[in-house]
């Protein structure tokens, strides 16, 4: 097979070498992991066990057909039943568990997907119609099977094979990402997606490459080719040579070690050259990353995304966790950390991140009733979120940020249930922290061109420069289409980012930032030279932000900060960030 090379957005950082892992559509409708090898043959029988129920349906269906039935509809079940027994339904499934380790389902949709993708091929009409029959058949097996999928153990045993895949899919939802954690996959590509859609930032926090916007990444690429990601350029190399191969696995060794090197730095302080401290903090989608950021050396968790703890995976049911279940989660983080502050981050759903897949026909999400406005609507659900954190509160030091805030009302009622939240606890004689730090994310223009109207309500502002960006210049974050226009040095950008620091220093309110822009290391210059002092960004960035801060001078960055406040002009503002790169060099 001849190389080729695709281009599209870099997420992450980093290589990755392996086979690529095709997940179609109809693959992510069910659940997909992979089994450990001594759970193999179990998957295999679950999957004969599900047919063999099948078959007995279909015959009780049959033996139960009434007298005046239509003829058909015996003839309709012969045909089920025929379909059920031929090799390419009860055979082929099979080998896929052996050869590719997938789990029961997986294996199913994969082999209806070859099997229907075939059949469009079909010039007979009558025979290409009968597709639908084996879709039908398969859904009846996967219902048996996903009746009985609880009772099957997930496997975290993972084996050189599956550390060394690569998946490759037209997109992959936030919750379906979630699921890729327990699995070591080595990299990522999407045809969809942009530098800030949430598939993007789960890769980021997973540390693993990913290239998202491919375009026709998912048609061009098949089953076990081999792929190099190469996410700092954004570039996938399908079918490399060998010797590309062989240049490409050195450079991923010299990251590593660079990285290693990096990792030393861990319980260094982060302070620039001329003494100026910055807190650097690690944002989180689940309790268990509270341990990656420690390790990365974070002062606290800026940003605990707890929506995540909300989502499920297409095709499982949706259940919301109780206050019981979100109380366990958010006290694990904050004991994780051990005594370092935890932001808990009420429940932003909506847009891009839908809590099941009924919710993906709004006309526009990213304007719908998202985060803050959502939880609003739904004041028991809000008040259990909480209940839960205030409980969590108990145990550390927890903070609570509330996402989108564009309206005055909206604080006003906020603080309103926190407070109700913070009464029922006092009666019901709970612990909780009663001075309890409250913040907002300045992600709306609106809150950033209009700040006195929180300043005087919150203890401290968050900036989510993801969105800021997204709605400043009306591009939806998770468009590849509109990828190109996502701009985080635009202007207009700066000068909300300028507003809102002057303005929170004036009123002594402390402002991070949280988004994108966070951890990005070519920003980081930038940002501390504007005045910004604590920066929350996902782990495995940390420390090459804390190496930049290491190697820089705030005092010597005014003038040419003063220079990219008033400039209007791109390509100008692009040129003093690169005269103040270098400045930093010379100070290595
Ligand atoms: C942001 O918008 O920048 C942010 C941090 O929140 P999220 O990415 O989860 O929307
Ligand atoms: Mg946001």
């Amino acid at each position: 097979m001849a190389s080729f090379t695709l281009q599209g957005i870099p997420v992450s950082r980093g290589i990755a070498i392996g086979r690529a892992h095709l997940l179609r559509p109809a693959a992510l409708d069910v659940q997909h992991y992979l089994v450990a090898q001594e759970q193999v043959e179990a998957e295999v029988l679950r999957l004969q066990d599900a047919i063999a129920r099948v078959h007995k349906e279909l015959q009780t269906i049959w033996s139960d057909l009434p007298q005046d039935a239509p003829t058909e509809l015996g003839a309709f079940i012969d045909v089920h039943a025929l379909i059920l027994s031929d090799p390419m339904i009860s055979e082929a499934p099979l080998d896929i568990i052996r050869s590719r380790h997938y789990n029961a389902e997986w294996a199913l949709v994969t082999q209806i997907d070859e099997l229907s993708a075939q059949f469009d091929e079909i010039e007979d009409d009558y025979l290409r119609e009968r597709k639908a029959d084996i879709q039908q058949v398969a859904e009846r097996v996967l219902k048996v099977l996903t009746g009985s999928a609880h009772s099957v153990p997930r496997s975290d045993g993972v084996d050189e094979r599956n550390a060394n895949m690569i998946v490759v899919a037209r997109d992959i939802s936030p919750a379906d990402m979630m699921q890729f954690r327990d699995v070591a996959f080595s990299g990522f590509v999407t045809d969809e997606g942009g530098q800030n859609s949430h598939t993007a930032i789960v890769s980021r926090s997973l540390g693993i490459p990913a290239v998202v916007g491919m375009g026709n990444a998912s048609r061009l690429i098949e089953q076990d080719d081999w792929l190099i990601i190469d996410s700092d350029a954004g570039v996938v190399i399908v079918a490399p040579t060998t010797l590309v191969l062989e240049q490409y696995r050195e450079r991923q060794s010299v990251l590593q070690k660079a990285r290693k090197k990096l990792n030393r730095l861990r319980k260094t302080p982060a302070v620039t050259q001329d003494g100026v401290e910055i807190t650097l903090l690690a944002n989180i989608e689940l309790p268990e990353d509270a341990a990656h950021a420690l390790e990365a050396g974070a002062s606290g968790v800026g940003l605990f995304r707890s929506e995540f703890l909300f989502m499920e995976s297409s095709g499982q049911e949706h259940k919301m966790p109780s206050e019981d279940e979100q109380f366990e989660a958010y006290r694990a983080a904050v004991l994780a950390m051990k005594g370092r502050p935890v932001t808990i981050r009420t429940l932003d759903v909506g847009a891009d991140k839908p809590m099941d897949s009924s919710e993906h026909n709004v006309l526009n999400p990213a304007l719908g009733l998202r985060a803050i406005r959502y939880c609003l609507a739904e004041p028991q659900l809000f008040l259990t979120q909480l209940r839960a954190i205030l409980r969590a509160s108990a145990f550390g030091q927890v903070k609570i940020l509330i996402p989108m805030m564009a309206h005055g009302f909206e604080i006003d009622q906020t603080l309103a249930m926190i407070e109700q939240a913070k009464q029922e606890l006092k009666a019901e004689g709970r612990d909780y922290n009663a001075e309890l730090q409250i913040g907002a994310m300045i992600e709306v223009p609106a809150a950033a061109l209009a700040l006195p109207m929180f300043l005087q309500k919150l203890d401290f502002l968050s900036i989510g420069t993801n969105d800021l960006i997204q709605y400043t210049l009306a591009i939806d974050r998770a468009d590849h289409e509109v990828a190109h226009l996502y701009d985080d040095l635009h202007p207009a950008i700066l000068q909300l980012l300028q507003m809102t620091i002057a303005a929170a220093q004036k009123a002594g309110v402390p402002v991070s930032i949280c988004g994108g822009m966070a951890g990005d290391v070519r920003l980081t210059r930038l940002l501390t030279g504007m005045g910004f002092r604590e920066l929350s960004m996902p782990a495995a960035l940390l420390p090459e932000i804390k190496q930049e801060i290491l190697n820089t001078r705030v005092e010597a960055l005014q003038p040419h900060i003063k220079k990219i406040l008033r400039s209007y002009d791109a390509a100008a503002i692009r040129e003093t960030l690169a005269v103040m790169d270098a400045i930093g060099k010379t100070l290595h």
